[in-house]
């Protein structure tokens, strides 16, 4: 309690541990919390990065991570495996409590908690999660062998785990609310070139049915408004993500969405001394590149900071 970090990072991910390797780099002996559960961010949960500048072979995610966690470790980062569960940041030290009850004391502190799977929002889907509904095709493909899977978006995420969930499923059908996609046209060409892959438009879920574990979806065209039922194995929700900046209401200022607003071009928060990066700041790009350089951008305006205290 006594020592007065300058830097503490939360969160992990490309941001995190960017802002780590250049934070430790610029002997501020920066400690990051990677979280307990979630290290490595979102990409631990992919597997081929096909566009990270560098990797023309392409990468997987949990490799690139480990890559840039070792990066960090190397240049003195200190790594803590653990939750930042509480946060006081305004005044000149901050005070942050992490999940095994040690407060730490710091004077700038470094935002990187980036995003979480966002939800359709039905009460069924909550209810059969892990019995059939699942958000991360990467971790739960495996269960659905040779069984017939609904995905449900229109986004680049689900058309990357709908190609990687036709490796199990026999059948992977792709529910999206429009006629048009909104990935990105190398992404959708894939998947619509992919046999295994029928794409339903025009259509929401409206239910997950099933009593024990799941049976099927309530399905609702957007356009008629007619109502249909369609028996599946599986539903995997590929929606997009909403910003984990749960801790931070209240503190820095957020915008409608829950993201953390920055100053112009900076990733600097309303709060001195507080920076914020990756996917908790970021409603377009939402990239591990862009979020790496913002990690960097964040470490630099913190070294900046403390240079001018
Ligand atoms: P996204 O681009 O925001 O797409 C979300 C999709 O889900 C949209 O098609 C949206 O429909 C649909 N949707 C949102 N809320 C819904 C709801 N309540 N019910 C039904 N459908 C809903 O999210 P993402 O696909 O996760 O991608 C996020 C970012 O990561 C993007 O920048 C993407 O390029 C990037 N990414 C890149 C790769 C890669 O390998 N290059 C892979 C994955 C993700 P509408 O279209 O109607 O809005």
């Amino acid at each position: 309690m006594s020592e007065i970090h300058d830097v503490v990072i939360v969160g992990s991910g490309p941001a995190g541990y960017t802002a780590a390797v250049y934070a430790a780099r610029a002997q501020l002996n920066p400690v990051i919390y990677e979280g307990s559960i979630t290290a490595g961010g979102a990409l631990m949960n992919t597997t081929d990065v096909e566009n990270f500048p560098g990797f023309p072979d392409g990468v997987m995610g949990p490799d690139l991570m480990d890559n840039m966690r070792k990066q960090a470790e190397k240049f003195g980062a200190k790594l803590v495996t653990d939750d930042i569960v509480e946060m006081k940041l305004d005044g000149e030290i901050k005070t942050l409590v992490d999940g095994s009850g040690n407060t730490l004391q710091a004077k700038s502190v470094i935002l990187a908690t980036g995003s979480a799977y966002k939800e359709i929002g039905l009460t069924n889907e909550k209810r059969l999660s892990g019995r059939g509904v699942s958000w991360c095709a990467t971790c739960d493909g495996f269960f659905f062998r040779e069984k017939e899977v609904a995905i449900v978006g229109g986004g680049d995420s689900a058309m990357e785990e709908a190609n990687f969930l036709t490796r199990f499923a026999s059948k992977v059908v792709l529910i999206h609310r429009r006629d048009t996609l909104r990935a990105s046209k190398i992404m959708a060409d894939r998947a619509m070139a992919n046999p295994k892959i029928e794409f339903v438009w025009n259509t929401e879920v409206i239910d997950v049915l099933g009593a024990e574990s799941m049976t099927g979806l309530k399905l609702k065209n957007t356009v008629d408004g007619t109502e249909s039922e369609r028996n599946f194995d599986g539903l995997f929700v590929a929606i997009g993500h909403v910003p984990r900046s749960e801790l931070l209401t209240g503190q820095v200022n957020l915008d409608a969405e829950g993201y953390v607003e920055v100053v112009g071009r900076s990733t600097k928060t309303n709060l001195a001394g507080v920076f914020a990066c990756g996917d908790l700041v970021d409603h377009t790009y939402r990239q591990a590149i862009t979020a790496a350089g913002s990690g960097c951008q964040a470490a630099l305006d913190a070294e900046r900071f403390l240079t001018g205290h």
